[in-house]
């Protein structure tokens, strides 16, 4: 018997009021898998990664965790909601999600925010979590800015601190809506670097990203999003050099 693969979607939906942002959406996550998404503004790529790890609630669909099916309930005003509080906090230790913002906490030095969740939430002891903080902010390379504030960092920085927060917690898949897109153009390199050493050591990703030099060389699927639907999807080089889909080749075509 093989491990359970890391992450199983399979036909999801939501709705928000009467718009219906994704229309049946379904992907499998093998170990190893980076996976990119791609697709213009406002295609849904946003929600559906907040579906994953239900920040916000699937309107319907199934999401299944290392095997584990999430169970979901209709509450009082009918609203599907997640059946098991306990049940969301394991799922939620086992993917991890970096932001576009990098939401670190600001009253926070970064050995303070990443320590936070390991110590709280994993109940690890201070003094090993920080010894894991530790190797991590040597693997993304600012170590020595540990007792620095967010503020007191660049932008790839506190991306690369983000990065390294969300390792701690040893997730089983990582997943990133647009890491690099709020950084100035000089800053990106150093996170993509971060995000490929990633890859190169076989951990399981979902990107979401504009960068599609990334998309192509890093990732060994993508998914190509088109209002809700995925329009195009398949290994980098299908993808990119013959996709099928007018739309994928209108979105690769040069703007100007
Ligand atoms: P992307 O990340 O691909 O740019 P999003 O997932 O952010 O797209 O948004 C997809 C669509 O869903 C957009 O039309 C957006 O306005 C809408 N949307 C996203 N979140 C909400 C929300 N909380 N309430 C209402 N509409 C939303
Ligand atoms: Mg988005």
């Amino acid at each position: 018997m093989g491990e359970a693969t890391p992450l199983v979607v399979r036909d999801i939906h939501k709705t928000f009021n009467d718009l219906e942002v994704l229309k049946g959406i379904s992907l499998e996550a093998e170990k190893g898998d980076v996976i990119s998404m791609i697709g213009s503004s406002g295609s849904g790529k946003s929600t559906f990664l907040r579906c994953i790890n239900l920040l916000e609630t699937p309107t319907s669909g199934d999401i299944i965790v290392h095997g584990e099916n999430i169970d979901f309930k209709t509450d009082k005003q009918g609203v599907r909601v997640p059946a098991n509080n306990k049940q969301v906090e394991a799922m939620r230790s086992r993917l991890s999600m970096v932001f576009q913002g990098f939401n670190l906490w600001s009253h926070m030095t970064v050995m303070e925010n990443i320590i936070e969740a390991p110590v709280n939430v994993l109940g690890k002891s201070k003094k090993e979590a920080m010894e894991h903080a530790k190797e991590l902010l040597d693997k993304v390379g600012i170590y020595e800015r540990r007792d620095y504030y967010p503020s007191q960092m660049s932008g790839g920085q506190q991306q690369r601190a983000a990065i390294a927060r969300a390792l701690a917690m040893e997730p089983e898949v990582m997943l990133f809506d647009e890491p690099t897109s709020a950084l100035d153009p000089e800053l990106v390199g150093e996170v993509l670097k971060v995000m490929r050493s990633l890859a190169e050591e076989g951990r399981t990703m979902i990107v979401v990203t504009h960068e599609m030099a990334f998309a192509r060389d890093v990732s060994n699927k993508v998914i190509f999003l088109h209002q809700g639907k995925i329009e195009e999807q398949g290994p980098p080089q299908k993808v990119f050099e013959n996709p099928d889909s007018e739309r994928m080749k209108q979105f690769l075509a040069p703007k100007y």
